[in-house]
């Protein structure tokens, strides 16, 4: 008995680990999967089929195009990838101006979206995973994809997200606090769901995207609508026990500073986020609530042309963002010592105000030999990397949960049964 656990374990074990190869890298010949997993050809022949066999992979036999040098002219290999269709998920943004959804495929290939511009904080709140429900259902109808064949869903929230109990526990796009999603979502779909918190979500994408260059300790920051961070340790993103792990953008720069939309003083967002900049701009950050609304894009342009010309208070705006990011980056520095950190977001458009300030500000923060060894740089991302970090994590919770232990459509049936 005992025995036949420990094969199960290592049969699951290794159908993960080739499934893990096949996310990072894409398709690939069986010898590849050898290279990247370590086991021997024997093993990868038994597990590649047996994952063949269960729907979940799939084998393609293209031309293979000789690189240069390469022996191999013309001869036709056969690559293995994920089937698409052996399971969906669905991914949902939630902002402070609306929902995103994309409904993907196996491969993570987004087949369908939706974009709906309900203004999340004047929804009601014990409404709101229904609302998220009825926008699934809305996208799956617009598909032809019945919710049986959607094995995953993945929520990104601006703000504080416990994973563990499946709630929004605190976001600028709600009034109030613990918002239920997770269960209403699976109760009116049948389908398991995660809430995550957004800017987690942007360091899953990259990871998905640059394997190598996110193998080791990495700070995504954000910054726009709000700030946050992505924390990558170790090729992985650390979400902490609930998920709510590196908020960055509400850890105290100064006490008593300006007020921040979490409902405490002087956060690191108070001085970077959109808002905060209009606000230090217009004179009135001391006194002035921060403004829940989304804030229009040719806003902060304006403001960025403004301190280009050199109008005081525009500059004066950036030179205290870039202050407060850099003395936060400086305590980030000293505690993890991360080799690369990486500003993304709409807000790094306006860098070049910023750089001075964040530098001298890092420079006074934390000592030299700590410093020298961090790569700082600003990495063009769109906000659909949220998007595709969501499906991508959704995608590796399916590998995990399901396939690691046998065919796609065994929850379906499970679900039909129920139903
Ligand atoms: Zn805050």
């Amino acid at each position: 008995m005992r025995e036949k656990a420990d094969s199960d374990l290592v049969r699951r074990q290794n159908r993960l680990l080739l499934m893990e190869a096949l996310r990072q890298h894409g398709a690939m010949a069986r010898v590849e999967m050898g290279r990247h997993t370590g086991l021997s050809p024997a093993s990868i022949t038994s597990i590649s089929s047996q994952l063949i066999a269960d729907g979940i992979l799939e084998e393609d036999t293209a031309p293979h195009v000789p690189s240069e040098g390469s022996h191999r002219r013309g001869r036709p290999t056969t690559q293995i990838d994920f089937n698409p269709k052996n399971a969906n998920v669905v991914a949902v943004k939630v902002s402070i101006d609306g929902l995103e959804l994309a409904l993907a495929d196996g491969r993570g290939a987004i087949l369908a979206r939706r974009t709906s511009r309900t203004a999340t904080y004047d929804a009601d709140p014990t409404a709101f995973g229904k609302l998220v429900a009825d926008e699934i259902t809305a996208l799956l109808a617009k598909a032809r994809v019945p919710a049986r064949r959607v094995a995953r869903v993945g929520i990104a929230v601006q703000g504080v997200a416990d994973s563990q109990a499946g709630t929004v526990v605190w976001s600028p796009a709600f009034r109030t606090r613990n918002i239920a999603v997770s269960s209403v979502v699976e109760e009116r779909l049948g389908i398991p769901c995660r809430v995550a918190n957004d800017a987690n979500m942007i360091a899953e994408g990259l990871i998905g995207s640059d394997r190598a260059g996110y193998g080791g300790t990495a700070a995504v920051v954000f910054m726009g609508y709000g700030v946050g961070m992505g924390l990558i340790i170790n090729g992985q993103v650390y979400h902490g026990p609930t998920g709510a792990a590196a908020e960055f953008g509400h850890m105290n720069h100064l006490p008593d500073g300006p007020l921040c939309r979490c409902g405490r003083r002087g956060c690191v967002e108070a001085y970077v986020a959109d808002y905060s900049l209009l606000r230090w701009a217009s004179g009135n950050a001391a006194t002035q609530p921060p403004s829940f609304n989304a804030i229009p894009e040719a806003h902060m342009l304006a403001l960025e042309a403004a301190a280009h010309r050199g109008e005081a208070a525009a500059v004066s705006a950036y030179a205290k963002a870039g202050e407060a990011l850099g003395f936060g980056l400086a305590r980030i520095i000293a505690i993890l010592t991360p080799s690369r950190i990486v500003l993304a977001g709409p807000g790094t458009r306006a860098m070049a105000l910023i750089a001075p300030h964040l530098n001298r500000a890092l420079e006074a923060g934390v000592v030299d030999e700590l410093r020298r060894n961090v790569a700082i740089e600003v990495v063009p991302i769109d906000t659909d990397m949220i998007i595709k970090g969501t499906i991508d994590r959704a995608l590796r919770h399916v590998d995990r949960e399901i396939f690691a232990h046998g065919p796609p459509l065994k929850r379906g049936r499970e679900l039909e049964n129920i139903a």
